[in-house]
């Protein structure tokens, strides 16, 4: 809603601000974070709601249409790759997106608080955390300092892969996408709850470092990710 109450008048030139309201329904979110990804894959990206204007509209109160849960990795920026702006995306970021109880609060204040229709679980291929777990486990070594909790978060998704039968690194990571998904599903009985009644949707997906896009490695409800523009990527598990 706020998108729209600029008052200050629209000029011509001015095509960074996008005029249209924050999707509220999952799919929609879904479908404009895609849209953008795609800009961004494309090196046409409209930078929308960056601008001055935008910037005081927003001032009041926000109103995101996506929690991202990304991986801390630089190269990762939620709003360049999906191409929005400020008030778009309500980011949480951990290296290798491991979702300790501040990371379920934040979600949680997002999808009830501010009503946000969407949670994008965002990882990527070569995540660092994800192989300094597998060699933790490979070698039983403990690294120093706090750095064991986010290998004993990263290890289900070992164990799962194992058990799955994968073994190459993005492999994994796919696997540990889907199984945050999970975690935040089955960690979280109110997010649960919102996606049950339909006001929420939750997907994984996984980024590629060089290529700029995202392909949707899982989904809750299932169907969302059929919506996703890229038809060489099924719908996986
Ligand atoms: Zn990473």
């Amino acid at each position: 809603m706020s998108h729209s109450g600029t008052t200050g008048g629209q000029p011509g030139p001015q095509r960074t601000t996008d005029r249209a309201p924050a999707p509220s329904e999952p799919a929609r979110a879904y479908t404009e974070l895609v849209a953008g990804n795609r800009r961004f894959v494309d090196g046409a990206p409209r930078h929308p709601n960056q601008d001055a204007g935008h910037r005081a509209a927003v001032a009041d109160g926000q109103h995101p249409f996506a929690v991202i849960v990304g991986c801390s990795d630089s190269r990762l920026a939620a709003e360049i790759i999906f191409d929005r702006g400020l008030g778009d995306l309500f980011v949480v970021r951990t290296a290798g997106h491991t979702a300790g109880p501040e990371v379920l609060g934040s979600v949680e204040y997002a999808v009830t608080v501010l009503g946000t229709p969407l949670v994008v679980v965002l990882g990527h291929d070569s995540c660092g955390a994800v192989q300094a777990a597998r060699e933790a486990a490979a070698t039983g070594t403990r690294p120093p300092g706090h750095l064991p909790a986010v290998v004993d978060a990263v290890l289900p998704s070992l164990r799962r892969a194992e058990a799955e039968g994968v073994q190459d690194i993005d492999g994994i990571v796919d696997v540990h996408i889907a199984q945050t998904v999970e975690t935040l599903l089955g960690q979280s009985p109110v997010l649960a709850g919102a996606v049950a009644q339909g006001r929420c949707a939750v997907v994984g997906v996984s980024y590629r470092l060089a290529a700029g896009e995202v392909r949707a490695v899982a989904a809750v409800p299932a169907g969302l990710t059929t919506l996703d523009a890229d038809p060489a990527a099924p719908a996986a598990a």
